[in-house]
């Protein structure tokens, strides 16, 4: 039985291999996560963590290392297996909330379960309980044009719980919301990680966001530069230390301008 619940072992990403552009955005990092975490990665612009985030979450695959998730290594897999492998065990909440325009929130809900192999009921049953969940039930047959943003990230929220993942990935999730509906699905993340003990691998730029994660990873030039755990630190005194790891950054920024 595999210890964590995703683990990178000497993940390292290049872009434009073979080019005269060779840039190697991530340096041989190892990173574990245990089911039940809700880690924050934070960094400055361009230090590495899309590109990080999406290497451990089969959304990219690294040009070296191994990332295991939920016990398998994803690069065991065929193209087929990741896909039907992702929608089983990962749920994906984006900062533009990634719905499709020319489906009603039904269908863009519905998504991750079409290879799922599920009959239409059980599909319909599954939907109506998230949507249901999350106060949209009435707006289901509309189209994202027509909902207001709050609704659209009500619709990304269930689109991204429909498959019951064991791990939710989201990329600055609240960079389109207002800060009454970043606490809105702060609480909601928070609440999903506390009593279902869903696993959160967040990426924020904000310290008031990542207040509620339970650890911070901090990525710069491509590298893990610094770990905090929460443990036993109040939010605020937490949102402290994390202010104070950023502010610390920025002052070594500042000074090589
Ligand atoms: P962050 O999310 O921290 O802003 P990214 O992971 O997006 O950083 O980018 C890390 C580095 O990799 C940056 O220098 C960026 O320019 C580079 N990069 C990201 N994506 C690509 C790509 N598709 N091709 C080439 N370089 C890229």
């Amino acid at each position: 039985m595999c210890q964590y619940i995703l683990e990178a072992k000497k993940l390292k990403k290049v872009y434009g291999l073979l080019s005269k552009n060779e840039f190697e955005a991530l340096h041989d990092i190892n990173f574990q996560v245990k089911e039940g975490e809700f880690v924050c990665v934070m960094g400055p612009s361009g230090s590495g963590k899309s590109t990080f985030i999406n290497n451990i979450s089969t959304i990219d695959m690294p040009t070296k290392g191994l990332v295991y998730i939920n016990g398998v290594e994803i690069k065991t897999m065929s193209s087929n297996e990741i896909g039907r492998f992702r929608y089983q065990n990962l749920g994906f909440i984006f900062q533009d909330f990634n719905l499709l325009e020319t489906h009603t929130l039904y269908e863009n809900i519905a998504m991750p379960l079409s290879l799922a192999k599920l009959d239409k009921q059980e599909i319909k049953v599954r939907i109506n309980e998230v949507a249901k969940k999350m106060n949209i039930e009435s707006l289901l047959d509309k189209y994202p044009y027509e909902c207001s943003g709050g609704q659209k990230q009500r619709a990304a929220i269930c689109r991204a719980l429909v498959n019951q993942p064991k791990i939710i990935i989201a990329d600055e999730p609240t960079g389109n919301l207002d800060s009454v509906h970043s606490q809105e699905l702060l609480e909601i993340l928070k609440q999903l990680n506390k009593e279902q003990n869903v696993t959160i691998i967040m990426v924020s730029h904000d310290p008031m966001i990542a207040s509620y994660s339970s650890r911070l990873v901090y990525i710069k030039d491509g590298n893990i530069e610094e770990e905090l755990l929460k443990g036993e630190l109040s939010q605020e005194e937490y949102f402290l230390r994390i202010v104070e790891i950023n502010s610390a950054e920025s002052r070594i920024l500042l000074k090589h301008l």
